[in-house]
């Protein structure tokens, strides 16, 4: 993995699962599988801390429905099933309020 060096020249660059674009990686939330419950949640990750395999996107709603519809996030965390993005969700309405 990159080391996140804070001196290096070049900002780690990663993809939104939703609109496929570019984006320095502290622009984008990083999203993990809860796996915990009944059902595999996706879960925001704002800080980065939890362990596991992370997808990122725009914090926005738009490319949260286009992952959605994508089935972005199954594909990236490699899930058979669908994934429930509505904590995601209201993490990103909050947000967006705020
Ligand atoms: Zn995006």
């Amino acid at each position: 993995m990159v080391s996140e060096d804070r001196a290096a020249a070049r900002a780690p660059i990663r993809t939104c699962v939703g609109c496929r674009d570019r984006a320095e990686k502290q622009e984008l939330l990083r999203v993990v599988v809860d796996g915990s419950g009944p059902t595999p949640g996706l879960v925001p990750d704002p800080e980065g801390r939890l362990p596991g395999r992370g997808a990122y996107i725009h914090p926005r709603p738009g490319c949260l429905d286009t992952a959605t519809r994508r089935r972005a996030f199954a594909r990236a965390f490699r899930q058979r099933g669908p994934l429930d993005a509505s904590v995601v969700r209201r993490w990103l309405e909050a947000a967006a309020r705020a």
